[in-house]
């Protein structure tokens, strides 16, 4: 069963609005996990736009685990996924990490990403409730479900009720194979707590390319309104996520796929 009548998130992209929390069809949001040149981005966008996709995702500044590796090209990498929008007309998803940051993220982007490392950064949770843009709220590495529908009640409480919940995996005890353990179950459990829209994001959840066609076809099978996938022109050479990453020919044949299962596009 639901948690009553569902929400719809509408989100205005060039190309119009896009609603994430209805059945059909499911909103796909693709990209590479940073924004690394301008070309890369355009082409990235541009290819996942033609395969059914209504989201450009791309980091501009990037939680990474190590300080040594590298950290996003920051606030230009959000002029160049400006540049990607208008070129591609998608509609553009990039991380928010800090408060400061938040009113020239939201310039750009037309949905603003919390990532699963600040799913509890409280004052982040409240400044993004507090701006207009609707917030992609990431599940903590290793946060219980009621964490972070509590998480999401931030940005809620603080005025702002476009909230998307996205699944990507928690922490695993089995990293020779998964980098997370993709909490499929988590959707259907959220279908009874919450009205909020769902994405899964199987590339993160998994951690490997091979693995993103089968869990996309899962999260579709479990219910989820929405898909985040790394997409990225080059994985070999990506300067993050590389080996979670689909070519933009792998992109194109799965969407083609999850057309048949889901209506995908
Ligand atoms: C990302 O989307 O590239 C990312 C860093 O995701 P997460 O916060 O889920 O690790
Ligand atoms: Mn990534």
């Amino acid at each position: 069963y639901r948690h009553g009548e569902a929400s719809r998130v509408e989100v205005p992209t060039p190309k119009g609005s896009v609603f994430f929390g209805e059945p059909d069809p499911i909103v796909l949001v693709a990209g590479p996990c940073s924004v690394e040149n301008e070309e890369m981005i355009v082409e990235t966008a541009q290819r996942v736009a033609a395969a059914g996709a209504s989201f450009l995702r791309g980091g501009a500044y990037k939680p990474r685990t190590s300080p040594y590796a590298f950290q996003g090209h920051g606030e230009s990498a959000l002029g160049l996924l400006a540049a990607a929008r208008e070129a591609s007309g998608l509609g553009i998803i990039t991380e928010v990490m800090d408060t400061a940051d938040v009113e020239k993220v939201a310039e750009v982007a037309d949905v603003l990403q919390i990532g699963a490392r600040n799913m509890q950064n409280f004052p982040l949770l409240k400044a993004a409730g507090a701006q207009p843009k609707p917030v992609l709220l990431k599940r903590g590495l290793s946060a219980t479900i009621d964490e972070w529908l509590m998480a999401a009640e931030y940005i809620l409480a603080a005025g702002n009720s476009n909230v998307i919940l996205c699944e990507r995996g928690i922490r695993t005890f089995d990293r020779q194979h998964l980098r997370n353990t993709l909490d499929l179950a988590a959707v259907a459990v959220l279908r009874t707590l919450t009205h909020l829209p769902i994405m899964v994001d199987p590339s993160h959840g998994t951690g490997w390319a091979r693995f993103v066609p089968a869990l996309a076809k899962a999260a579709i099978a479990v219910g989820t309104d929405s898909l985040m996938i790394e997409v990225h022109p080059n994985p070999a050479k990506a300067l993050s996520d590389g080996p979670q990453s689909l070519t933009p020919d792998q992109f194109d044949a799965l969407t083609q796929e999850l057309g048949v299962i889901g209506q995908a596009v």
